[in-house]
């Protein structure tokens, strides 16, 4: 559902419930990526999923009026029928989540989930997606929309086979004219291990998102299997824990593959969270594909209020 749409819906509903919906039962998984100030940063704005006003806001309403629950609550949330649960989790690992968004968790006692891209941790280099954006806006002749170029450019690198993604970088660089983005500044844009310690003793919990951040369907199983162990060896090693939950990067309905999930059923981990939107009822579910729905900064209270009581119309694919 387009994010105007979704509005439109949310404000009908939120002043004339509809009767006719029935009441849901499950757990609705919200996911974001960064919190904060979209301006300030140079790579992808999109990935901006509240301000930080924003995210006090809908944590304030989440305390009050949701039961938020982490993985480890699934099975027996799903199971019983009855609740309507609210599971926050955050993909990537950028800094803003330790600097911006933990504070806020523990300033309303909720906890949420932090899914990491490990080689972002260990030697930070920019994203992909924040590199197409740089790129874009640093053009000889910069487009006139660079927001809806940037979307199609990462549109098109979500498409490729892996063999050709580093080469798609390249061409971009040079076709635009920017040059790849300096490396420099990705160093202070993705959380340190330590940073990611004190969320785990501040009572968050960690998952894994691969090691690079590929689109694990274009992969064989093998380099899969690196993607997937890589990540949960440099779990174990910094967290002294396995890997237990698991987002997938990108996160369509074909990012991942029956191979994703036979090497993550391997690995022991216990639940794996797609992102295609929709919520998840309880009764019968799959553990390696746990559905979740994007936040934007759009996504206010009363929006949020709404998805919370029709996900079965609110909670779409994209916001
Ligand atoms: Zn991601």
């Amino acid at each position: 559902m387009i994010a105007g749409k979704r509005e439109r819906v949310a404000s009908v509903l939120g002043a004339r419930p509809l009767r006719a919906l029935p009441t849901w039962s499950g757990v609705l998984v919200l996911n974001y990526h960064r919190v904060g100030d979209a301006s300030s940063g140079d790579g992808d704005r999109s990935l901006w999923s509240a301000t930080a006003d924003g995210f006090d806001a809908q944590l304030r309403h989440l305390a009050r009026h949701a039961d938020v629950i982490g993985p480890p609550d699934l099975g027996e949330a799903l199971g019983s029928r009855r609740g309507r649960h609210v599971m926050l989790t955050f993909d990537d690992g950028y800094r803003d989540n330790h600097a911006i968004a933990y504070p806020l968790l523990r300033a309303h006692g909720l906890r949420a989930t932090f899914f990491l891209a490990t080689g972002f941790l260990d030697r930070p280099h920019a994203a992909w997606w924040d590199e197409l954006a740089w790129m874009a806006r640093h053009a000889t002749t910069p487009p006139s929309d660079p927001e809806a170029a940037t979307r199609t450019l990462t549109d098109r690198y979500k498409a490729l086979p892996s063999e050709e993604a580093e080469r798609f970088l390249d061409r971009v660089a040079e076709e635009t004219g920017a040059g790849r983005r300096p490396a420099a500044l990705a160093e202070r844009e993705w959380m340190t291990w330590d940073m990611v310690r004190e969320l785990r003793d501040g009572g968050m919990w960690l998952g894994g998102h691969t090691v690079s951040h590929p689109v694990l369907s274009s992969l064989d199983p093998s380099a899969q299997e690196r993607e997937i162990g890589g990540c949960a060896d440099r779990m174990a090693a910094e967290l002294g824990e396995p890997m237990a939950w698991f987002s997938y990067p990108v996160g369509h309905r074909t990012a991942f593959t029956a191979d994703t999930k036979r090497l993550l059923a391997a690995r022991a981990v216990r639940a794996a969270f797609s992102f295609y939107g929709g919520h998840q009822p309880a009764g019968r579910w799959d553990p390696l594909d746990v559905p979740r729905v994007n936040v934007s900064p759009r996504c206010d209270a009363r929006m949020l209020a709404a998805m919370l009581a029709f996900p079965q119309v609110l909670a779409g694919a994209s916001a």
